[in-house]
């Protein structure tokens, strides 16, 4: 016979934690009640306890759904060493280990199961769970139901059939995915439309966020590998392709670190290794794509960093939160270029995805750039994105401890983008530059350049800088790269009221401008 217990009592006898955080009281007693809902707290918020500890205060088996082998195997071995009998059914076992979880169960036995979606909807374990009494059903990342946003997994389609099959056993979802399509169409699939919504403040105060144009990315990297970590715990460095996740991890071991790999492209047994290693290693090192995401289970991440534009606000604070789980402080770090920002555009014009879709993609990313060239504190334009509002700028981000400095830089604009016109629209931005800058290359003497009426009226800015002015203009959409030729340059509509004298181009003075004595240096 399995003790049954008061949610303050699990809490302190199993898990052995003074007390409940933040909404978790009020979910495990809506849940105990009988009750069911939507969870939305973000990465390391403490979603765990709120099925973990109903499941141990309701007669009957706690089922939870479970989108990754190593996630499950994870919360059951903490469960065990906790006295909790819990087991993970999944499609690694072989058949005698999973025989021998069904006797258990059969007998009462287990008070938590780990199963994978596929599993779990299968006709044979329906059946079987039909003799059972269950205590709750608890589906873990449940945005992967949504076919709305980019984590939709084929194996949570058979979810819906819990609702109906086990109208009275309260279901819990649980997401850090705070957008509201994905939100309203996790409660659709689920049968939660009439449930309470269970929502957290996505404020991560611990974290602190800082973004910086990619100008030489490794040394920028080693110096906040260095800033951030005290060697111990995990960094983690999220590279836009898997080759790049290679050539980091490389980089990273001959700088004497212990770094490892990780994106989809590796087989299961490697994904394990990579899982584990990161899991125990100290001072580790993980360079990888956005697919090492689910079942970082470790609470010390010192520090995450992008070397890419993330697609979305979403992602981004996503992949950030996996910092500092731990409540102590954590470091993000964002890079990105002009390139990234069209890459980013062109890939959303021309997917097939319907107009609505590429609408809010398109939101997206546009939100990704404001945080990326923010002006003012990000993580209010970050909290803003979650709906949550944030009178006070944060004082723990680049912005608020550097307030960038904008000026009119409306004469520079013009001088670039009248030297994109001249040229014929027909050069990437290095030939600009040097046209603007007035150099006599080969090219430049070869196409007669140096005979334009702009060629040379631009030596008062560096070659960095002219960079930093079409990286805004990019980021302001009066410029456009053409990213299947050769990156060409193409002034859009919006370069014309600016050409014309009719609009204002304000930048920020430290990517365009050397630092003066006393302005904090962002780079
Ligand atoms: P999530 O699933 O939301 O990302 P977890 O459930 O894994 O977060 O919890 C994150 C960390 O916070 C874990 O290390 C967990 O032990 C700890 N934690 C959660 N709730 C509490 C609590 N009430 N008191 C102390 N620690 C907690
Ligand atoms: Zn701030």
């Amino acid at each position: 016979m399995i003790d049954l217990g008061e949610p303050l009592e699990v809490l302190h006898r199993v898990f052995g934690h003074p007390g409940f955080r933040g909404l978790q009281e009020d979910v495990v007693r809506h849940l105990v009640d009988g009750g069911s809902g939507l969870v939305l707290m973000p990465t390391g918020g403490g979603k765990s306890l709120c099925f973990q500890v109903p499941a141990l205060c309701r007669p009957g088996l706690g089922v939870v759904v479970s989108p990754l082998i190593a996630l499950m195997e994870d919360q059951v071995a903490a469960l065990r060493q906790q006295d909790v009998p819990a087991a993970a059914l999944h499609s690694e076992l072989d058949p005698d280990e999973a025989r021998s979880i069904w006797r258990s169960l059969d007998a009462g036995r287990l008070k938590l199961l780990y199963v994978s979606p596929e599993r779990l909807t299968s006709e044979a374990t329906l059946a079987r769970l039909d003799e059972m009494r269950i205590a709750l059903f608890a589906i873990d990342e449940a945005h992967c139901v949504s076919q709305w946003g980019h984590h939709f997994r084929p194996e949570y389609r058979g979810l819906p059939v819990l609702a109906e099959r086990f109208p009275r056993v309260p279901r819990l979802a649980l997401t850090a995915t705070a957008d509201q399509r994905t939100v309203l169409d996790i409660q659709r699939q689920l049968g939660l439309e009439d449930s309470p919504l269970f929502r957290a403040s996505f404020d991560r105060p611990n974290i602190h966020i800082a973004a910086a144009p990619r100008e030489q990315e490794r040394s920028q990297l080693r110096r906040f590998i260095k800033d951030a970590s005290d060697g111990t715990g995990a960094g983690l460095i999220y590279c836009g392709t898997r080759r790049k996740a290679e050539q980091t991890a490389d980089w990273l071991r001959q700088d004497g670190h212990d770094s490892l790999v990780f994106h989809a492209g590796l087989d299961p047994r490697d994904k394990r290794e990579a899982h584990r290693r990161f899991a125990r290693g100290d001072a580790v090192v993980m360079a990888a794509t956005i697919a090492f995401g689910m079942g970082i289970d470790r609470p010390d991440v010192r520090y995450v960093a992008h070397t890419d534009l993330p697609r979305s606000p979403e992602s981004w604070y996503q992949e950030i939160g996996r910092a500092g789980r731990d409540g102590l402080p954590a470091q993000a770090l964002l890079l990105y270029g002009a390139g990234d920002i069209a890459l980013a555009r062109h890939r959303i014009g021309e997917s097939t995805a319907p107009d609505e879709q590429k609408r809010v993609e398109r939101q997206r990313l546009e939100a990704m750039v404001a945080i990326a060239e923010a002006a003012t504190c990000r993580r209010q334009i970050l909290l803003h994105c979650f709906g949550e509002a944030a009178p006070e700028p944060c004082g723990r981000c680049d912005i608020c401890q550097a307030p960038p400095r904008l000026f009119d830089g409306t004469v520079a604009a013009q001088k670039l983008l009248s030297a994109v016109l001249r040229t014929g629209r027909r050069f990437g931005l290095g030939h600009v530059v040097d046209v603007l800058q007035g150099k006599m290359t080969q090219k430049i003497t070869q196409f007669g350049h140096d005979q334009l009426p702009t060629f040379g009226v631009g030596r008062d800015l560096s070659e960095l800088a002219w960079r930093g002015v079409a990286r805004q203009l990019v980021a302001q959409g009066a410029l456009d790269v053409a990213i299947d030729n050769h990156g060409e340059l193409l002034p859009t509509d919006a370069a014309r009221p600016i050409l014309r004298g009719e609009q204002q181009v304000m930048l920020r003075e430290e990517l365009v401008l050397p630092p003066a004595p006393g302005r904090g240096a962002l780079r």
